[in-house]
């Protein structure tokens, strides 16, 4: 694999890409791609300019902006309060349209109901199992309980990811790739490879998943400096990716 390319090679790619094509899109992480990253996600600082700089590069319908965080969705009603564009939650999971399997909710409930303290965060699209509260000496006989659950549940759309002192309930399929290649589908059409101009920018290893999805007729940008990357082009923090999106909304 080759490092990515600067930015003068960005933008020359992006100036060869963009003529004739429409419309571009601009699908955007970010934490740590268009915010600096914090100790605690409620610690960003949200640059000034930042919500202005996304409005005026969302012009629909040449123009598009997609953000595709980790995030919960309503997190940006705070962050972004008046955002013209789209932004798919939960790594893409919220954009599926999916719910948890009927069993998997049966024995949760059974679960709950045998030990105090159990109790399940419905997020829509994933759910989170929480023991915080149960009595550490009841935690093993639940823990052993959920894990032969699991060892029977094989659900073809839903998987069991382990967490702290919880059990996230998530989509198999639920990746930033798919989500993305699922809204283009829907907001361009079929075609979306021939005739969109599709630049994905992000810093983390959550966004290779974009990155492959894009690569093949578009812009795949790393922000900062991790490896390794699929990532074609390179943005050193998220300051250059505001001045690099600043200069196509002109
Ligand atoms: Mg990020």
């Amino acid at each position: 694999m080759t490092a990515p390319a600067d930015e003068a090679a960005l933008t020359a790619a992006w100036r060869r890409s963009a003529p004739g094509r429409a419309p571009w899109v601009w699908a955007l992480d970010w934490d740590g791609t268009l915010v600096d990253l914090a100790p605690h996600p409620d610690a960003i600082l949200v640059p000034p300019d930042l919500p202005a700089l996304l409005s005026a590069l969302h012009q629909p319908p040449e123009r598009l902006v997609v953000i595709i965080s980790g995030r919960a969705r309503e997190s940006f009603a705070r962050h972004l309060p008046d955002f013209p564009g789209a932004i798919l939650g939960n790594h893409g999971a919220e954009a599926l349209g999916l719910t948890p399997p009927d069993p998997w909710r049966a024995a949760i409930g059974e679960w709950a109901a045998q030990v105090p303290g159990v109790w399940l965060e419905d997020k829509g699209a994933t759910w989170c199992v929480h023991w915080r509260a149960v009595d550490e000496d009841q935690r093993p006989a639940l823990l052993a309980a959920v894990q032969q659950f699991l060892d029977t549940a094989h659900d073809p759309v839903y998987r069991a990811r382990w967490g702290h002192m919880a059990l996230d309930i998530v989509p198999q399929a639920a990746n930033k790739g798919t989500a993305l290649a699922a809204w283009l589908q829907q907001q361009v059409g079929p075609d979306w490879r021939r005739r969109a101009l599709v630049a994905a920018l992000g810093d983390d290893a959550t966004d290779e998943d974009m990155f492959s999805v894009v690569a093949p007729t578009g812009l795949a940008v790393q922000v900062g400096h991790r490896e390794p990357t699929q990532a074609a082009y390179r943005l050193p923090h998220p300051g250059a990716a505001r001045r690099w999106l600043a200069a196509r909304a002109t």
